[in-house]
């Protein structure tokens, strides 16, 4: 069993299992005394536990935390903080919960602490991305990173099986776009082996060892967080930031049926970082194997599914290409709309290249 503490720069993470139990020790570190806890709706059993684990020092819950934070859910909360005199903010719950603690703990200036319950990563990060009028703008500032981490693998035992594996590939999707960012470092390219390595791992051991697996799972999450927080994304993130904030995709799976494609797009100009996924994942071809493996545990295929539809493409690869970023290979409108229409339908990726 992995456990373990750090304090990384001013991000101060504890790992393991049961380590809900520290959570009024590491706010009362930080001087919360009045905490506002949140969560998405139908978590009671998990705010329950919260609260309890708050012994006292829950000052109220917020559980309308809604997908790619839009700005009237902020404003909810921050009502609801005001009304309760919130000193600090309790994020119970993924990437959803994560990203209104952290549009609220930054707004306010108060501590932030943090309870991952899927593999979204976002916890770890100094990003924030926000909805407004049908538009996903991302803010990125120190400040923005919660204070704590408490990664309890028992909070993560309960996740069903499908949101398990589109939050797993969501994860590796930080991993594999941080392997040929052009900001990487030796450093964050172990991160991202390991990271991938542990989540498939993960993946497969849990219909047989679901304790462990969780914990490979969780301590994969995490490293693939440090990587989305320590280098830019590429395509794939652009790309799945527009299909989300404004065309309303659901984010872990849209991220699961685009990564193969967009590794794919990528191959021919980042061969080095497609083979050190291939090696990690334990497949021969890293598009093909990613998405064979995927789609062998249930993931979702085709963007069609998700709710895209083809009279969409034209106006998202216009939207993904607004603006240059880096990437291995150019990214074009032409090419962009071509990779749309593949994952609209689920088309295969070929074999090994
Ligand atoms: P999510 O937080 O919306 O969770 C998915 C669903 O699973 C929700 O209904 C939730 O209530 C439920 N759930 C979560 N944990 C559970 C558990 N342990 N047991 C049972 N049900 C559980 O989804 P997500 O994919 O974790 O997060 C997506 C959001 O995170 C998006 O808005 C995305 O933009 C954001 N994100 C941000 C960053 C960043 O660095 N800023 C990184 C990754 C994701």
């Amino acid at each position: 069993m992995r456990a373990f503490e750090c304090d990384d720069g001013g991000l101060r993470v504890v790992f393991g299992t049961g380590t809900l139990g520290r959570l009024r020790e590491e706010l009362d570190r930080l001087g919360g005394r009045r905490a506002l806890v949140l969560s998405t709706p139908r978590r009671g059993e998990l705010v329950s536990r919260v609260v309890a684990g708050l012994g006292g020092a829950a000052a109220g819950v917020f559980d309308g935390a809604v997908m790619h934070t839009p700005v009237e859910v902020t404003e909810a909360a921050l009502a609801r903080a005001a009304e309760l005199g919130a000193d600090s903010v309790v994020s119970a719950g993924g990437g959803t919960t994560t990203g209104l603690g952290k549009a609220v703990a930054h707004r306010l200036g108060v501590p932030h602490v943090v309870l991952p319950t899927t593999y979204a990563g976002s916890e770890v990060t100094p990003v924030l991305g926000e909805t407004s009028e049908g538009r996903k703008t991302t803010t990125t500032d120190p400040a923005i990173r919660p204070d704590t981490v408490i990664y309890d693998v028992s909070l993560t035992m309960g996740l069903p099986w499908p949101v398990t594996v589109t939050s797993a590939v969501n994860s590796m999707a930080h991993a594999v776009e941080a392997l040929y960012a052009p900001g990487r470092t030796g450093a964050t390219d172990r991160m991202a082996t390991g990271s991938i390595a542990a989540l498939a791992t993960g993946l497969r051991r849990l219909p047989g060892d679901p304790e462990e697996a969780r914990v490979e799972l969780l301590y994969g999450a995490y490293l693939a967080g440090l990587c989305l927080g320590a280098v830019g994304m590429g395509l794939h993130h652009k790309l799945c930031h527009t299909l989300g904030g404004s065309f309303g995709l659901p984010h872990a799976p849209l991220h699961t049926v685009v990564l193969p494609y967009a590794m794919d797009y990528n191959a021919p100009a980042a061969p080095d970082a497609m083979r050190a996924v291939a090696d990690a994942l334990g497949v021969a071809d890293a598009p093909a194997g990613l998405q064979r493996f995927a789609r062998s545990l249930g993931a979702p295929a085709d963007l069609a599914g998700l709710g895209f539809a083809a009279a969409d493409v034209d106006r998202a690869a216009g939207l993904a290409t607004e603006r240059p970023y880096p990437n291995p290979r150019p990214v074009t409108r032409d090419g962009v709309a071509d990779l749309l229409r593949r994952a609209l339908t689920g088309q295969s990726i070929g074999g090994p290249r």
